[in-house]
């Protein structure tokens, strides 16, 4: 289970409270095999300061004064905090050590994640493909009407392709469709007006209540300031496979869409 937008908004906001305006004085690489190598730029890093740590889908960007690291923590990637220098463990990736003495450490047990180095931000693979935030002001319902008119997949194929909007990932794109009345399998296309407007409204809703509660608990994941993620008591549907209907107490249909796993009640949903 990866981390979603709310779990990596939470750790930026993290990061950055620890990062903004401090000097990274060097790196120390223990294993740079993660999903890509870690290139020669990170680390070779000596005495740069950092501008700033933003979020951009379900990447963590980190604007340093030679140019821009950006983070995909995979399905286990975790940020630590320590206030001495400590032995590396068996998943432990890299350190960047600090000028105030604190070092962030980055681990990840099944390398899935990755570090990358970027000269510009604009001149980005990943970021370029992505579609408006979730968040944003970008991301509305007319926007979703228009771009849905022409698609014949399913909303819920839709709403996880980055490419239409970034990162709003399986547990959220669930709860949503539920929150707003839809079954996930419905075809883009067919998506009235207003249900777009209730979509929109559930996505911005549900997204702003996980980030509120540190996101949801997730094996393999704690969040760098220990607090663990309590969204998951707020879940409708997402996990509840055999359980009844929290609205009208029907049964609860699980499928299998895109090899990821849908919940849907089919007497609140159309
Ligand atoms: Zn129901």
């Amino acid at each position: 289970m990866m981390p979603e937008l709310p779990e990596v908004e939470n750790i930026v906001s993290c990061i950055r409270n620890i990062l903004v305006n401090r000097i990274i004085l060097y790196t120390i690489i223990k294993n740079d095999r993660l999903r890509w190598c870690i290139p020669f730029e990170i680390k070779q890093l000596f005495n740069v300061r950092v501008f700033n740590v933003y979020r951009r889908g379900k990447y963590i960007i980190l604007k340093l004064y030679s140019g821009y690291i950006i983070i995909h923590l995979g399905m286990t990637g975790v940020f630590s905090l320590l206030f001495n220098k400590l032995n590396f463990g068996k998943h432990d990736c890299l350190d960047l050590i600090l000028d105030n003495n604190m070092i962030i450490r980055y681990s990840d047990c099944r390398k899935f994640g990755f570090w990358l180095w970027f000269n510009k931000e604009d001149k980005n693979f990943f970021l370029d493909k992505l579609g408006p935030e979730p968040l944003s002001e970008n991301f509305n319902c007319n926007y979703l009407y228009n771009l849905t008119r022409l698609r014949k997949i399913s909303i819920k194929s839709f709403l996880m392709n980055s490419k239409f909007v970034a990162g709003i990932g399986n547990i959220y794109a669930n709860e949503s469709l539920f929150q707003s009345g839809i079954i996930p399998t419905r075809l883009s296309m067919n998506i009235n007006f207003n249900e777009c407007v209730n979509l929109v409204n559930s996505i911005k809703k549900i997204l702003s209540i996980a980030i509120k509660h540190n996101g949801t608990t997730i094996k393999n994941f704690k969040q760098i300031n220990g607090k663990l993620g309590e969204f998951s008591k707020y879940l409708k549907v997402y996990g509840r496979k055999n359980k009844l209907c929290k609205k009208c107490n029907n049964l609860l249909i699980y499928i299998r869409q895109n090899q990821r796993s849908s919940f849907f009640c089919k007497f609140c949903q159309s």
